[in-house]
């Protein structure tokens, strides 16, 4: 019986991979979790959404239930819970994203005006509204 050499094809090159030089030395290349494209997709289907029928029917919901006004509150002293007045430019935030897409429950949204959006989603997410222009 004849023996073949065993193959041991890119065991080398592997081996030269790790720096003996600098064990300190950061690996090249994008951090790990670090997906642009990814990203890129999550962005385009959200703003497919915003404008969808599906979506236009929700808010409009959102809205009348809210009677059409924000419903940003905050505690006014003893007498209580005071909600901010504004009744026009209203957005509809998603509280949660767990039903995004067209099965969103009453209580995953909330009626805003556009600063209480804008003050909300400051303290939600603070990272992603830095690289804004125009940030408030
Ligand atoms: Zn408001």
């Amino acid at each position: 019986m004849k023996r073949t050499p065993l193959k041991r094809t890119g065991f080398k090159k592997r081996k030269a991979k790790l720096s003996v030089k600098d064990p300190w030395k950061k690996p090249r290349g994008k951090p790990l979790g670090h997906n642009p494209r990814r990203k890129k997709e999550r962005r385009a289907r959200y703003a497919k959404y915003m404008q969808s029928a599906e979506w236009k029917v929700i808010r409009i919901a959102a809205i009348e239930r809210a009677g059409h006004q924000c419903e940003y509150t905050k505690a006014n002293g003893e007498s209580g819970i005071m909600r901010c007045p504004v009744r026009h430019y209203l957005t509809v935030h998603h509280k949660t994203y767990a039903r995004f897409g067209g099965s969103e429950l009453p209580e995953d949204l909330q009626v805003l005006c556009k600063p209480h959006h804008e003050e909300i989603e400051m303290l939600n997410h603070p990272t992603r509204h830095t690289n804004r222009k125009h940030a408030a």
